[in-house]
């Protein structure tokens, strides 16, 4: 009887299940299944992060490394010191450019190991308190035969004020950046001379032959002074006064040297250019040291910081008092450099006299300090003139 119930309430179960199927929706009408929800985590005991106190390298509170930004030598965050890595003068992780304060007697910089080059203040290298080289005579054979890095001589043209084309030459230093920016050496030369005389011309003087490009390479080349750019210009005596100098130098060799060579002066910006007038330098030869003084320091010392006068002869007092009323003495000179052949029947005696009177004249010169002498047992001639500007040029850069 009771297997019997038993059976009975199977098959009602059966029937029912079969009833309950075939009521079911076909599998064709099934609605999609909503997408499951993603389990939500059960949530752990609250953990704020850490806030970092870096200091050496390393958080105080959590011990973690500091994970460095590096900027201009120091980390943002930690002030931990940049262990720098250079290359060419620059700082890899921190972008620092290295100043090369101090360097060995090869001029190599003691910090970041790059090749910078001597650089005198007071007559002494700022960077490694050696003096300049000098030569008091003839420069010596090794420093006149062509060099191992040589530079490059152009010729060039500027439109005088009047629209009169003039000759320029220019040499430009080895490996010569057009992106760069050089110091400019402006040579303006005595009488007969002609502009590339104080770069390619081959002076043949005392069985020797001096060119004044291969001093320059040297000069380079040894680091005894920053690379420049050099022009010359034709000799002065064409021009017919200081004024047309002065002009001359304002409206048409600035501009011309501005826009196709690598200065520091901005062609698009000429009232900048006062602003780095310690990157030029204005040298004069014979005439063309007399108008240096006159047209150059006396005229434009608002755009030149560096003079060189080789055999200026004028022993004129007329030319402290101009210079005292012009308006250099508000200005810093960089340097001022005198330069003469003691044997010169022309300026011998005249060029140790004009220094004396304008160094003392002029509050703005200082013997030893930004003015400087040098003789040359020679003449009124290249011999001097060569040895005058291979000194002047590592005072001046
Ligand atoms: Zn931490
Ligand atoms: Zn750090
Ligand atoms: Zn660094
Ligand atoms: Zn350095
Ligand atoms: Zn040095």
């Amino acid at each position: 009887m009771l297997k019997k119930s038993c059976c009975l309430l199977l098959s009602l179960f059966c029937a029912l299940l079969l009833c309950a199927c075939a009521s079911a929706p076909s599998s064709a009408e099934v609605p999609p299944t909503p997408p499951i929800a993603e389990a939500t985590p059960t949530p752990e005991p609250s953990k704020t992060p850490c806030p970092h106190e870096w200091k050496d390298g390393a958080c105080l509170l959590c011990g973690e490394a500091c994970p460095h930004e590096w900027e201009n030598g120091v980390c943002l965050l930690c002030g931990e010191p940049c262990p720098h890595e250079w290359e060419d003068g620059v700082c890899l992780l921190c972008g620092q450019l290295c100043l090369h304060e101090a360097h060995d007697a090869d001029a190599v910089c003691l910090r970041c190991g790059a090749q910078c080059w001597h650089r005198y203040e007071s007559g002494l290298c700022t960077g490694c308190g050696r003096e300049p080289l000098l030569f008091d005579d003839l420069l010596p054979e090794e420093y006149l035969r062509p060099a191992a890095h040589q530079g490059q001589c152009l010729e060039d043209t500027i439109t005088w004020p009047g629209g009169r084309s003039y000759p320029l030459s220019v040499y430009l230093p080895y490996g010569y950046d057009e992106n760069g920016r050089y110091d400019l050496v402006i040579v303006a030369l005595g009488d007969n001379n002609h502009a590339p005389d104080c770069t390619e011309t081959v002076h043949k003087l005392h069985k020797t032959e001096i060119v004044l490009s291969n001093i320059y390479d040297h000069l380079i080349e040894e680091h005894l002074c920053a690379p420049f750019i050099l022009v010359g210009l034709e000799h002065v005596r064409s021009m017919p006064d200081f004024d047309f100098f002065d002009r001359l130098l304002r409206e048409s060799l600035f501009p011309t040297v501005a826009r196709n060579y690598a200065t520091w002066l901005d062609p698009d910006d000429p009232a900048s250019w006062p602003e780095v007038r310690e990157h030029v330098a204005l040298c004069g030869i014979s005439r063309g040291a007399v108008y240096t003084l006159h047209g150059g320091m006396q005229k434009a010392a608002d755009l030149i910081g560096n003079f060189c006068c080789l055999s200026m002869g004028t022993s004129r007092l007329s030319v402290v008092d101009a210079l005292r009323e012009s308006d250099l003495g508000s200005r810093s000179i960089h340097c001022f450099v005198g330069v003469t052949g003691y044997n010169d029947p022309l300026s011998g005696v005249g060029d140790v006299r004009s220094y004396r009177h304008i160094v003392d004249g002029l509050d703005c010169l200082q013997d030893g300090e930004n003015a400087f002498f040098v003789g040359v047992h020679d003449a009124h001639n290249w011999v001097t003139w060569s040895a005058g500007l291979f000194a002047a040029l590592q005072y001046m850069f």
